[in-house]
């Protein structure tokens, strides 16, 4: 039984201290981290942090960028993870039945293309900038104006920039969380085991007071910077911030969350991340797109046509990043090696594998491709 009231408060914050680094991502959706000289993408499951808020820099096994841990790989009309055909607990919306309260569904569908997908107030920011864009212009540049948006989500350029400013702009909120993080342990420490200490708790706590307001004063400062719009956002995680000493130890990731949301993150990836998980997530949107799975719920023919253009102009766009990183289309549509001489066919889309001949894949419902032997 612990009795000491010191270590009782040491032992509650190193608790939520603890809690802060556990990321648990339910599918579909996808966390970026940056490792030792590259970013990668971490899926579903869960993700222990690295738990020294100075190892946010870039030669540590952390990383301050989360793509998608509350929003999620988005504007696609199937999800990454699991593959389903679109159709399962998605909404079609038509251009005119879209309003303001249209961005508060979790997920929405813009005439048949996953536009946006999002549950956080940063993801439904995100999607209401983009979903005005698309209705501030009229009927006929629409499609061009969605178009636009698929592209700058896909080009790779824009997401390194980004990245870069970012990594300069969190250097300093690292620091400020660092310097706090040093004052708690050894204050809490101190207090644990000296008398000396206790007896002059004014002076610390002073001190602990002091440092949180200047992790505040940065956190907002930098907030600002890069979410100039998001101020609601920005006034709950403020007061969050304040009251709670280990969440602004970690303040640089609480401020990088949402950084990503903009892009695509393929685009991300091919800038600075692992090739082969880069090469393996573009096979796997790559096939998505060219083997789209057939509808759950048929949609009406305009949706039809809509996804259909959306598929589109995304084949478009992932085609010009694959080609600038140097990854063969052809490559990617292979078929796969056969398991065994008695393997029949394979899916296309997902590269499942058949003995005997099938008119369905059982996971994703497309029809699949016989071997061809010599
Ligand atoms: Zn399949």
């Amino acid at each position: 039984m612990v009795t000491d009231p010191w270590l009782e408060l040491a032992l509650i914050l190193a608790v939520i201290y603890c809690l802060e680094l556990i990321s648990i991502l339910p599918p579909p959706r996808r966390l970026l981290l940056e490792g030792v000289r590259r970013l990668y993408l971490s899926v579903s499951g869960v993700i222990l942090r690295n738990p020294l808020p100075w190892s946010l820099t870039f030669n540590t096994e952390s990383f301050p960028l989360i793509f998608g841990t509350e929003g999620v790989y988005a504007y696609e009309p199937h999800q990454a993870s699991n593959r389903r055909p679109p159709g399962w607990g998605h909404r079609f919306l038509r251009y005119d039945e879209i309003e303001e309260h249209g961005v508060e569904a979790n997920e929405l569908k813009l005439n048949g293309g996953t536009f946006l997908k999002l549950s956080s107030e940063a993801w439904a920011q995100s999607c209401n900038e983009a979903l005005h864009e698309v209705l501030e212009a009229p009927e006929t540049t629409r499609l061009a104006v969605i178009r636009r948006l698929v592209e700058r989500r896909l080009a790779p350029t824009p997401a390194a920039e980004t990245l870069q400013n970012l990594r300069r702009t969190l250097l300093s909120a690292r620091l400020h969380g660092t310097l706090l993080f040093a004052a708690l342990t050894t204050t809490l420490t101190l207090f644990v085991a000296t008398e000396w200490a206790r007896n002059h708790w004014s002076r610390f706590a002073m001190l602990l007071v002091l440092l949180l307001l200047s992790c505040v004063w940065e956190f907002v400062r930098v907030h600002r910077r890069l979410y100039p719009n998001a101020v609601s956002d920005r006034f709950i995680k403020t007061f969050i911030l304040a009251l709670n000493l280990p969440t602004a130890c970690r303040m640089a990731e609480a401020l990088a969350r949402d950084s990503l949301r903009h892009h695509h993150p393929l685009a991300v990836l091919q800038t600075s991340g692992n090739p082969k998980q880069f090469k393996r997530l573009a096979k796997q949107a790559w096939l998505d797109l060219t083997y789209p799975a057939p509808f759950a719920i048929e949609p009406s023919a305009e949706a039809r046509d809509t996804l259909q253009t959306h598929r589109e102009f995304e084949r478009e766009a992932l085609s010009q990043l694959l080609e600038h990183a140097g990854v063969s289309l052809k490559e990617l549509t292979a078929a796969p090696q056969p398991s065994s001489d008695a393997s029949w066919g394979y899916c296309p889309r997902c590269e499942s594998q058949f003995d005997a001949a099938t008119e369905k894949c059982p996971d994703c419902r497309t029809p699949p491709v016989p071997f061809t032997r010599a």
